[in-house]
């Protein structure tokens, strides 16, 4: 099996595995309850939620959620009830995930003023278009660390620093969030000045079912989910302890030696790249040519993506063709690969139809080796070869 579909999810850690395994059979006890066995679960949390905070920038607190939707759903909607009183908008990007841009609709029927910034033909999202858009009414800014269709990596270090300014010098508060679910355990997150960032432990060779926001000390969002007050009252609900001893090992042993991974990553990802267009004519790339790993990088390539358009063929009969030599890629995002519709992200960065159509999107993880990408090279110029005699559009 060659996996190339870890933008959808990972495998998980087998150390991980075996943890939360371990946990769910020994530290059975309710967190909250005041005898030794509630004491121990509780440890088994502070173990975790310490693992978590050494990735984030410090000078915050860790809310674990149960993924990266809720964990989005949490900042957009607690942010945006914090500040009401000051102001009614919010400014996105037209390449949100659905869980920002399903959300921020919610909030525009509700009365809020919801404006998408645009980005270029390479993904990126316009920093002038949020300089223009910035002003006295503005309350909270969302914008993506990585897309997970393209893997462009935005300028969100950039409109950080000018949010804040913005809000300094007008005498206003301004909250800047992150969707760092494909980001994390890749691009280092702890040099930011961001007051909350969502993550997903499934995307990072974690248990599914688990996430965490990222909440800056000050920010202090009202409540999400009301009830006997865990998550020091921001999310209530007994906590999910082997899913969160998961998350907390899955993002120490992802955030360690980050730069020697994304070394191997950015080789294994150039090296599919090249290896298609050397085999395969008339490709081309969604997204930046070049490889980016730090924030300091915006407008390149977060090694972990490569969505590419085959003239002449369709990316899902592709997808079905690969499957069965047990290659596993995706068409757009498979979060919401069951809408019909041409994914927003390839037409908001201006592509055509039959493009979109044609796009395939492979995503790295840390186990992919350059052998299984001779063997995906060759699997895919054959496909595409044979589609394109047959016309894979009639
Ligand atoms: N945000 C981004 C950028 C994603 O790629 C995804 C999932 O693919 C999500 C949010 C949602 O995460 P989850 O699947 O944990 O709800």
């Amino acid at each position: 099996m060659i996996y190339l579909d870890n933008s959808s999810t990972t495998k998980q850690f087998s150390e991980v595995t075996r943890l939360m395994a371990d946990v769910a059979e020994n530290n059975f006890g309710n967190p909250s309850s005041l005898h030794q066995l509630g004491y121990e679960s509780s440890n088994v949390l502070r173990k975790a939620i310490a693992q978590i905070d050494a990735c984030f920038p410090s000078g915050g607190r860790t809310i674990v959620t149960s993924c990266g939707t809720e964990s989005d759903n949490m900042a957009l909607v607690s942010g945006s009830a914090k500040l009401k009183r000051q102001g009614r908008k919010i400014i996105t990007t037209a390449v949100e995930h659905p869980a920002v841009l399903r959300t921020v609709e919610r909030l525009k029927e509700e009365g809020w003023d919801i404006v998408l910034l645009p980005v270029d033909k390479e993904g990126t999202s316009s920093i002038e278009a949020l300089e223009a858009e910035l002003d006295e009414n503005t309350v909270l800014v969302s914008i993506m660390t990585v897309n997970n269709e393209t893997g462009t990596i935005q300028p969100v270090k950039k409109a950080c620093t000018m949010v804040h300014n913005f809000a300094k010098e007008h005498g206003t508060r301004i909250f800047f969030h992150t969707d760092g679910v494909q980001a994390f355990g890749k691009i280092d997150l702890r040099n930011s000045d961001f007051d909350l960032i969502s993550i997903s432990a499934h995307k990072f060779h974690g248990p599914k079912g688990i996430g965490a926001l990222y909440m800056k000390n000050g920010v202090n969002l009202p409540p999400f989910i009301m009830g006997g007050g865990q998550e020091r009252g921001f999310r209530s609900g007994t906590e999910n302890v082997p899913g969160i001893a998961g998350m907390g090992l899955a993002a120490q042993m992802s955030c360690t030696d980050m730069d020697e991974k994304n070394k191997k990553l950015s080789e294994v990802n150039n090296y599919l790249y090249n290896g298609l267009k050397a085999n395969i004519k008339d490709i081309f790339i969604n997204g930046p040519e070049t490889i980016g790993t730090s924030l300091d990088e915006p407008g390149s390539r977060c090694p972990s993506l490569l969505n590419i358009s085959f003239e002449g063929v369709r990316g899902e009969v592709l997808l079905h063709t690969l499957e069965q030599d047990e290659i596993y890629v995706s068409t757009g995002s498979a979060c919401h690969s069951n809408n019909t519709g041409d994914s927003h992200v390839l037409t908001a960065m201006g592509r055509k139809h039959k493009e979109i159509e044609g796009a395939v999107r492979f995503s790295l993880g840390q186990f992919n080796t350059v052998e299984e990408m001779d063997v995906a090279i060759d699997r895919t110029a054959k496909a595409v070869e044979r589609f394109r005699r047959l016309g894979s559009f009639r």
